[in-house]
């Protein structure tokens, strides 16, 4: 369809073969039926020749009696002249007909029967074609009739696909070209994609009209971060080479901008052939990319959307396609989700959020809480801090719903900067109270490192409230929905480390903390994420990652602390095992801050005999780069 069919396919359509094949049909009706006619007059001329020659020779050049009832069945038989030599005689004619003459005429003709015994001898048969012709004129009609009403069935059949091949063509304009990649651009794909929308809806196969097809590449900003733009350039042109070489010419491919490409298949017979197509699209696009003297790779995630001629505009299809593409990034990426309705009201909510969020910020709709951490000993050794939003009318709003928003539109840094402020507040009037906690843990999102001002702000904030980085431990929480990480947020971490601030990596196991990452920064503690915690003494528990983490932990040198511990038998199961710390419900839930001063009273009362209870943990030995 890319470039669209040849001049030549293009006018040889079936309907053109039918009419065509009629036409022919008919021509050699004509002919047939013509030379039908002709033999039909020259055999009737036999049969009176015969006649005339069964005569004495006497009278042979005069009309034998039984020639006029021999000839009354045979219409169109107008006369009959007997010619020896150039002397001709009439010997039967119908009313008013003529004998035959020399000259050109159509009808009626003149055929010459020569005499078999008598030489020179000929019988002139002049016959009508009349009958023959309205004979001749019924049956084209016939065959014109029957091959226009299959040409037009044809036709009707064909038309989708001709306004598919309008829609799909490649645009030869070079303004309607992404000048990287040789695609269409955003422009030139949006126009393709309204023409197949506004083309006439008409039945095609199953019940759709096509396929619209958002693609994103994944680990694309890693790529421009490490290596450059110009890797970036390598990398786009060579995914739109691999999508034109997968998915052929007939499909139309656009490339949004950025990493972005659009893909409109028309002629898509079922979800299970796109799934099948969309897998493998996404190994050829993940195969590795030669730039310069290096191999990289990208991933890719897609959305897909059915679509359905006429039923709304271009670009609420697009968004579809893009909320579809949305989920396959956020569960896990390298796949294909088509669009469901739930993903348009996920996204209204978000929108919301959004909307609700920047006016949270403005009003501190937010506030802590805290779930405290504790030694193999059940000694608490600090404390996490979670965030709430005190929401108007909604209640209070758990982070897992608004901390993903605020990461994907840039408002978790002022919001990440609120946190710390009320944190340390908080710890302040901790200490105020004479109690005594070694540090509190706070989550920070990678996009939030990402911000160059973030180490100044936080010492700016220390400062402010009289606290040590010593005081702070980071946990850097890695939302899936966000592309991966730069070195900048590790210039921060690396910062952070070497001014004294702690730093746990958060959710092991399950997101984006990759060992690599481990090798790279001064760590301090891994949280195990309670999925692994939670499967504990489950009935297909397999022990192997829990136990590989703990003893990863144990070869760093650094600290693995157990999250969402909810039973004894995970906590007894977890000791043996050698985790160092435990943080979960079973323990203490989330609290406010007024509940936690509560708590820690009477914690501190029940170990008052303990001296290491509220002492800062041991000195932390970080795992060299
Ligand atoms: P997280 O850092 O892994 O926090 C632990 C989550 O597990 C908390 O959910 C906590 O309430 C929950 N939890 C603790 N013990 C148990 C248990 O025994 N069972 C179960 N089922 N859950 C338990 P929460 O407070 O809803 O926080 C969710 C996530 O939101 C956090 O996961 C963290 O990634 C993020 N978050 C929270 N506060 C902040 C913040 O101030 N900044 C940033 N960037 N992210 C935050
Ligand atoms: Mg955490
Ligand atoms: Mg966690």
């Amino acid at each position: 369809m890319q470039g669209g069919a040849s001049p030549k396919e293009g006018w040889l359509t079936p309907a053109r073969v039918v009419s065509i094949a009629a036409v022919c049909l008919c021509v050699l009706m004509l002919v047939i039926q013509l030379m039908g006619a002709r033999a039909s007059a020259e055999a009737d001329g036999q049969a009176a020749l015969a006649l005339i020659e069964q005569q004495p020779a006497s009278v042979s050049v005069q009309a034998p009696p039984s020639l006029a009832a021999a000839m009354a069945p045979h219409q169109s038989v107008l006369s009959l002249s007997h010619c020896a030599g150039s002397q001709c005689s009439t010997l039967f004619a119908r009313e008013q007909a003529e004998p035959c003459t020399y000259g050109v005429s159509f009808n009626p003709q003149c055929v010459a029967v020569r005499s078999k015994t008598n030489v020179g001898y000929s019988l002139l048969v002049r016959f009508d074609l009349l009958a023959v012709l309205k004979d001749i004129a019924l049956n084209m009609g016939a065959v014109l009739l029957v091959g226009g009403v299959v040409a037009l069935w044809l036709k009707s059949r064909q038309a989708p696909q001709q306004t598919r091949a309008a829609s799909t063509q490649q645009a030869k304009q070079p303004s309607e070209l992404d000048a990287l990649t040789g695609l269409l651009n955003r422009v030139a794909f949006e126009a393709a994609l309204k023409r197949h929308n506004e083309s006439e809806a008409l039945p095609t196969k199953g019940s759709t009209d096509g396929c619209l097809m958002y693609f994103d590449l994944d680990r694309f900003k890693i790529i421009n971060d490490t290596h450059g733009h110009i890797a970036g350039d390598v990398v786009l042109k060579t995914v739109a080479k691999r999508l034109k070489y997968t998915l052929g010419n007939d499909v139309l491919i656009g490339r949004l901008g950025g990493d972005e490409f659009a893909v409109l298949l028309v002629d898509v017979a079922s979800q299970a052939t796109i799934e099948q197509m969309g897998r493998v699209v996404i190994e050829q696009v993940s195969k590795p990319i030669q730039i310069d003297s290096i191999t990289d790779t990208v991933g890719l995630s897609i959305g897909a959307y059915m679509i359905h001629r006429g039923e709304m505009g271009i670009g609420d299809m697009l968004h579809r396609a893009d909320l579809a593409m949305y989920e396959a990034k956020r569960t896990g990426r390298g796949r294909l989700v088509f669009f469901e309705e739930a993903m348009d009201t996920a996204s209204r909510k978000r929108a919301q959020i959004q909307a609700d969020l920047k006016k949270a910020l403005e009003e501190r709709q937010m506030f802590m809480a805290y779930q405290p951490q504790f030694d193999a000993f059940d000694s608490i050794r600090g404390v996490e801090s979670l965030v709430r939003w005190r929401h108007p009318t909604r209640g209070v709003v758990s982070p897992d719903e608004f901390i993903p928003v605020a990461e994907a539109n840039g408002l978790i840094v002022p919001l990440g900067k609120m946190v710390i402020d009320m944190v340390c507040a908080d710890l302040v009037a901790l200490r105020a109270q004479r109690l005594q906690l070694p540090y509190v843990s706070m989550n920070v999102s990678l996009r939030q490192l990402s911000d160059p001002a973030f180490v100044t702000d936080v010492q700016e904030i220390l400062q402010r409230h009289g606290l040590q980085p010593t005081d702070i431990e980071f946990e850097i929480t890695e939302s899936t929905a966000m592309g991966g990480h730069s070195g900048r947020e590790n210039v921060t971490l690396r910062q952070l480390s070497e001014q004294g601030f702690r730093i746990a990596i958060d959710d092991f196991g399950s997101g984006y903390s990759s060992i690599a990452r481990l090798q790279d920064l001064k760590v301090d503690k891994l949280k195990i994420d309670r999925v692994f915690v939670q499967a504990i003494g489950k009935p297909n528990f397999d022990p192997a990652l829990l136990e590989l983490m703990i003893t990863l932990t144990k070869r760093l040198g650094i600290k693995s602390v157990a999250e969402g511990v909810e039973s004894v038998d995970q906590v007894v199961w977890l000791r043996q095992a050698g985790c160092q710390m435990m943080q979960g419900n079973l323990y203490a839930e989330p609290m406010t801050h007024g509940q936690l001063i509560n708590w820690m009273r009477l914690q501190e009362g029940d170990h008052s005999f303990d001296d290491g209870v509220w002492a800062p943990t041991q000195t932390l030995e970080f795992a060299e780069a």
